[in-house]
């Protein structure tokens, strides 16, 4: 007998996660040293160096478990959040998250409802479970389409996720758009929207996903440290929800699943206001430069509250910035095979992918 006839049916069906290759890798590969990677949604400018004081000082004590509360950094955010402390799940990034609101509304027969193209993991943590994913096709301009994920949910549904803005395409959803859906939803669903990108979007018309939790017990929304804060290698992320929702996340936690390291470097990066607004200010330029620049090429490029943009940029498009030393993410395996996602870089990143694309487009790479 194999290992195979053992191993769980819906873990054999499993697509693994495809990360962005790491520069190293590529480096490798290429026998060059100065590729550039906008392909994972990081931080360009790095991590706050307050967030990296915090975390020296804290070296010294890593003999120790961290608090498993995270006291410090679950008082400071519900002040700025202005929910009660027992609202908030800390995790090893939102993706944690993620996977505890499958471990604790799904199983075999159970459904999830989610956009798609979306966030890779929606389907890993899903069919982890055992759970089925049902996938709801974006609409022509790549948006959500709220009313057919509403109209998709069935009395085997469990969990809904509107990720807001979707990744990987950057579209948003309006609050009245979203309001409407919210109230369609049964009770017996829980709402989790996605804000990954939350604190890069511009619109000003962005659901209020606080007054949501407050209106709506089963519904959760969840950040991260990954993206403006640039401290996705240290793996910290939470969610807001009702208090009843998040203790029933709590209970299937780890008890010290975020590290000391990750809670003093949150702590600092929410301190750090000015370090955050330069990555925001960081982004925005980027974003108009290589809106302007991409439709000089005549390189379609659709409306982004995120730190990344969609690209129609050709098929193989990819591939072939890889061989120049460019990671860019591929969308071939949501069947884009003509689309790009190009995290938004520093200036000079830009510039040279701009470059390179143009050689790209005159033929002469
Ligand atoms: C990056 C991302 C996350 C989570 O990232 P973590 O590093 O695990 O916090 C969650 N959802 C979306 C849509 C993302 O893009």
């Amino acid at each position: 007998m194999g290992l195979k006839e053992i191993i769980k049916p819906h873990i054999l069906g499993l697509e693994p996660y495809q990360p962005g290759k790491p520069i190293e890798e590529l480096e490798r590969e290429l026998g060059i040293e100065d590729c550039i990677k906008l392909a994972s949604n990081e931080s360009p400018i790095g991590p706050s160096t307050k967030a990296l004081a915090a975390v020296r000082e804290a070296l010294d004590g890593v003999h120790r478990y961290p608090d498993g509360a995270s006291y410090a950094l679950r008082e400071r955010l519900s002040n700025q959040l202005e929910v009660d402390p027992a609202q908030l799940v800390f995790g090893a990034g939102a993706d944690e998250i993620l996977e505890l609101l499958a471990k604790v509304l799904l199983g075999p027969g159970d459904e999830a409802v989610f956009a798609w193209p979306s966030f890779a993991m929606y389907p890993v943590v899903v069919q982890g479970m055992g759970a089925t994913s049902i996938r709801v096709p974006l609409t022509g301009d790549l948006g959500h389409d709220l009313s057919e994920m509403s109209a998709a949910v069935t009395d085997r549904t469990r969990l809904i996720f509107v990720c807001n803005p979707n990744n990987p395409t950057g579209t948003s959803v309006g609050a009245e758009a979203f309001n409407r859906f919210a109230e369609s939803l049964p009770e017996t669903v829980v709402l989790a929207i996605d804000e990954a990108y939350y604190e890069f979007v511009r619109r000003s018309d962005f659901p209020d996903s606080l007054e949501w939790i407050r209106r709506r017990p089963g519904t959760i929304a969840l950040r991260t440290f990954s993206k403006i804060f640039g401290l996705a290698g240290l793996r910290i992320g939470y969610g807001i929800a009702d208090p009843e929702l998040a203790g029933y996340l709590q209970r299937a936690r780890h008890p010290f699943n975020v590290s000391r390291l990750a809670e003093v470097a949150a702590l600092a990066a929410l301190e750090d206001v000015e370090h955050a607004d330069r990555a925001r200010a960081t982004n925005a330029e980027g974003i108009d430069y290589l809106c302007r620049e991409l439709g000089a090429l005549g390189v379609e490029t659709w409306p982004t509250d995120a730190n990344f943009l969609l690209a129609k940029a050709g098929p193989d498009t990819a591939v072939r910035l890889l061989r120049e030393g460019i990671i860019v993410r591929a969308l071939s395996g949501f069947g884009m095979p003509d689309h790009i996602r190009i995290s938004i870089g520093l200036p000079e990143e830009n510039e040279r992918l701009v470059k390179t694309l143009r050689r790209l487009r005159e033929g002469s790479l």
